[in-house]
């Protein structure tokens, strides 16, 4: 998803929330050129100097203010971060509005708002800028040092808007169910049986599903990553198998596709105690467990399910595994990986799997980062979608 894309910096904000910003965008690959502002007062480079910006973008910086129309013309996207009264006005005075209007590319403008103030900023913005520009309200705090502090969008959250502003949204107007992380089974009010899923995954799809159009409810496990703030990306938070299962049924409405990545407890103590178990000097413990409900399998037997995708981690046998989940849980496409190999399964940031469909040859993708394992499975899904 590269691009090109102009970071107009203002104010304070330019020392503590602007660089890591640009640091980020490059990571992902994204170009990046800064057009700092440059008036008199607390301009963004009366904290930074151009020499600073050029070396943190990778690429010559020149201030807002001196721009001309072509480099407006030369972008995919208009970044302002923050977007400020002062900004406002540089835009308001120079040539920078016309030019904006004129080269046509979106805007995406994060507020960075007083605390306590009444903020006129989004109010001033949506009359000033023009009608494709699009604001990232947030509430992180930003410690600005002897200035005092902000409440901005949360770098990361941002990272997905630009990722969206920049998507080929191709799942624009589809509605996705997907589920993520481990269930827990509560045994007391203590203690309960879990696995090692961190839900990386299932979130991952979640988020590059959001990112490139779709209508995502995500139902997942307790999580141990945050999920960003998008629209189009709803989250129900539940404990136990049971209760993911009776959401997903809840949610099973006008699906196009829909993705089971969680690592649903199989087993589920046949009763809850209510007060914590006693340990008994020389007694042990003996737990009577229940089957869960197969989430995956019971969708799968429904006639009119929409483009179904389950999970195999497997440990021995991939393939034929994997083959034998496609065919007893009915979906039509798995993606089994082979929880030995190392960078993949449980709480890593990467993975490699391999994709099982009814009527094709597997297809084996490479060890990647799991966001962009994410979307490679939604280019499959995509692909599958729109014949
Ligand atoms: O049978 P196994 O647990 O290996 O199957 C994994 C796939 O089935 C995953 O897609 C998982 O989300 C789904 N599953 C489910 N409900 C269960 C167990 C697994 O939806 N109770």
């Amino acid at each position: 998803m590269a691009g090109r894309i102009l970071i107009i910096a203002d104010g304070p904000a330019a020392l503590s929330y602007a660089p890591e910003l640009i640091t980020r965008l490059r990571q992902k690959k994204y170009t990046v050129q800064v057009a700092p502002t440059a008036y008199d007062g607390p301009s963004a480079l009366a904290f930074v100097s151009e020499l600073a910006w050029a070396t943190i973008s990778g690429h010559p910086c020149k201030a807002i203010e001196k721009l001309d129309a072509e480099a407006f013309r030369q972008q995919d996207l208009i970044l302002l971060a923050p977007v400020s009264p002062q900004v406002l006005e540089v835009f308001r005075r120079g040539k920078a509005l016309a030019y904006l209007q004129e080269a046509g590319k979106p805007v995406l403008a994060v507020p960075a708002r007083l605390p306590d103030a009444v903020d006129e900023n989004p109010v001033l913005f949506q009359t000033q800028m023009p009608s494709r520009s699009r604001l990232c309200l947030g509430e992180t705090p930003l410690e600005l040092g002897a200035m005092g502090a902000l409440k901005i969008t949360p770098t990361e959250t941002l990272l997905h808007f630009v990722d969206a502003a920049l998507s080929k949204n191709d799942l624009q107007g589809k509605s996705a169910l997907i589920t993520a992380g481990p269930t827990a089974e509560d045994l007391d009010p203590v203690r309960y049986l879990t696995n090692r899923s961190t839900g990386k995954m299932g979130v991952a799809l979640a988020i590059a599903a959001a990112v490139r159009g779709a209508e995502v409810h995500l139902i997942h496990g307790p999580l141990q990553t945050t999920l960003p703030e998008l629209p189009n990306l709803h989250a129900i938070s539940v404990r136990s198998a049971a209760q993911m299962h009776q959401a997903v049924v809840d949610h099973w409405h006008h699906l196009d596709f829909a993705i089971l990545a969680a690592a649903v407890a199989d087993f589920t103590p046949d009763h809850y105690v209510p007060q914590k178990i006693k340990k008994i000097d020389g007694q042990s413990l003996i737990l009577h467990l229940l089957r869960t409900p197969d989430i995956l399998a019971e969708l799968g037997s429904r006639e009119d399910h929409p483009y179904l995708v389950g999970f195999a981690a497997e440990s021995d046998d991939v393939e034929i595994n994997a083959i034998n989940k496609l065919r007893k849980k009915r979906c039509d496409l798995i993606c089994a990986n082979d929880i030995r190999k190392p960078g993949c399964g449980f709480a890593t940031d990467t993975n490699q799997i391999t994709l099982y469909s009814p009527d094709e040859a597997p297809m084996q993708l490479p060890l990647k980062d799991k966001a962009e394992v994410a979307h490679d499975i939604l280019n499959h899904i995509a692909k599958h979608l729109a014949d």
